[in-house]
């Protein structure tokens, strides 16, 4: 079934049946190095992750599967055919970032990656480390978890060049069939938002919410100005909440007229706030907000916002979930001036494989890893991003690694 690529002998493959991700204690997992300082972190993470799973009594058999540069040597496609179908055979992957050149050139490898195989909910939780430099006061109240959807709106990929046959047919529709003058040498996007799509994310944080004992689920939309995109993102996921989730659910009106403000044990709020107020809202009342769910772009923002908030793009893990699918990694990209120095931080890295370890029902490991990484950054070893606010032991990124194994084996 691969052309290039050949699975490892040993261990076992992760399956999904009736809904439920059936792990073995030996997982085959693919991993895409990726460009840039994908090379230095990815390996330092790969040693945290064996170490920690060897602490549970687990192995994780890796599989390198190929994208972006490295790919390109190897099958003349940035993407092959091979890369995706070991996602969709394995199921779970841990990816390192991959370049997309601005402009010209071709189609984001992540963005295709995810509409390709359907990862819909881009998930990125954010909380503090203690010892992590932050721009806020009380760093410590931020835990977020940010759902983003992300096979829609302006990200879609619906888009057409200034002066091309298709934009100047766009424009020549859109004025003939419904009077909009459009500038000649616009480039043309377009924004779908579905209630299909919007109903889904919202089902999926809403009941991440739930399980995980999360109190407060806000949907942030730019609805005022794309009211039909955006607002209609709002209503639907008032919609599931209500029509799915009426018995545990209940809306900010509610919380003051029926309750007093007091949300109920066993009840879970859900509101709203318009994207632009949410920036400040993060800043100004950040304990206030837990999980949010929020359409492709307004999403793309806010992650490296609220990153920023608790240590910036060095320490931000994410993953990208489908149904019975998950693909890891971190929120930064390829930050190609640092690539092969051994420099970066791979803490993002890490925690992307400590999300991977909790979506594979592995919690403990989870944990260790997250302790592991917290005592190593308090005690000062630290990789040049953190080391310029804090000092401490400047360290580069495999000694970083190292170190984490070190504290990961002693807990
Ligand atoms: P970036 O690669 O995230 O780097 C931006 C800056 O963030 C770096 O210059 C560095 O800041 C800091 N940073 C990022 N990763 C770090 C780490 N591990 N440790 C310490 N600091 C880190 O963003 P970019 O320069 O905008 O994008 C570069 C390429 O990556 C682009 O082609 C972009 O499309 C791609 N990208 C890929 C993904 C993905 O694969 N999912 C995501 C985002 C971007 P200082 O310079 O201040 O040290």
């Amino acid at each position: 079934m691969f052309e290039k690529i050949k699975p490892p002998e040993e261990g076992e493959k992760i399956r999904y049946e009736d809904g439920k991700l059936i792990v073995p204690d030996n997982p085959i997992i693919p991993y895409i190095e990726g460009d840039g300082i994908g090379r230095d972190v990815v390996p330092a993470a790969l040693m945290v992750l064996d170490a920690a799973a060897e602490k549970i009594g687990k192995e994780i058999v890796w599989f390198e599967i190929y994208a972006g540069e490295k790919a390109y040597k190897l099958y003349g496609s940035y993407l092959p055919e091979d890369t995706l179908n070991a996602i969709r055979e394995f199921r779970v992957a841990l990816k390192g970032p991959l370049t997309t050149p601005v402009g010209g050139g071709y189609r984001s490898l992540n963005v295709t990656i995810r509409q390709v195989l359907d990862l819909y909910a881009c998930v990125r939780p954010v909380y503090y480390l203690q010892g992590v430099p932050s721009p806020l006061k009380n760093p410590e109240k931020v835990d977020l978890v940010i759902f983003r959807e992300t096979t829609e709106d302006v990200y879609a990929g619906i888009e057409w060049q200034k002066g091309s046959p298709e934009a100047l047919k766009v424009i020549k529709f859109l004025e003939r069939e419904f009077g909009i003058k459009v500038r000649r040498d616009s480039g043309i996007g377009l924004k779908p938002i579905s209630e299909f799509a919007t109903k889904r994310i919202v089902r999926l944080a809403i009941k991440y919410a739930l399980e995980n004992g999360r109190r407060v689920v806000t949907l942030v939309h730019k609805g005022n100005i794309m009211k039909y995109t955006e607002g209609a993102f709002r209503e639907w996921g008032y919609e599931v909440a209500k029509e799915e989730f009426g018995d545990r659910v209940i809306t900010e009106d509610e919380l003051w007229n029926n309750y007093g403000g007091e949300l109920p044990e066993g009840k879970i709020l859900i509101n709203d706030r318009i994207a632009d107020n949410m920036f400040q809202q993060l800043l100004t009342r950040t304990a206030e907000y837990d999980v949010i769910v929020t359409p492709n772009l307004n999403g793309d923002y806010l992650s490296d916002m609220a990153a920023g908030l608790v240590g910036g793009l060095g320490i931000a893990p994410g993953s990208n979930i489908g149904d019975g699918m998950g693909v890891f990694e971190p929120v930064h990209g390829s930050a190609p001036k640092y690539a092969g120095q051994n420099k970066v931080n791979p803490t993002a890295e890490i925690l992307s494989g400590a999300l991977m370890f909790e979506y594979l029902g592995w919690k403990e490991g989870a944990e260790l890893i997250k302790k592991a990484v917290e005592i190593t950054i308090k005690s000062k070893i630290v990789t040049y991003d953190l080391h310029r606010h804090i000092g401490g032991t400047l360290v580069g990124t495999r000694e970083f690694a190292k170190a984490v194994v070190e504290n990961l084996q002693s807990l």
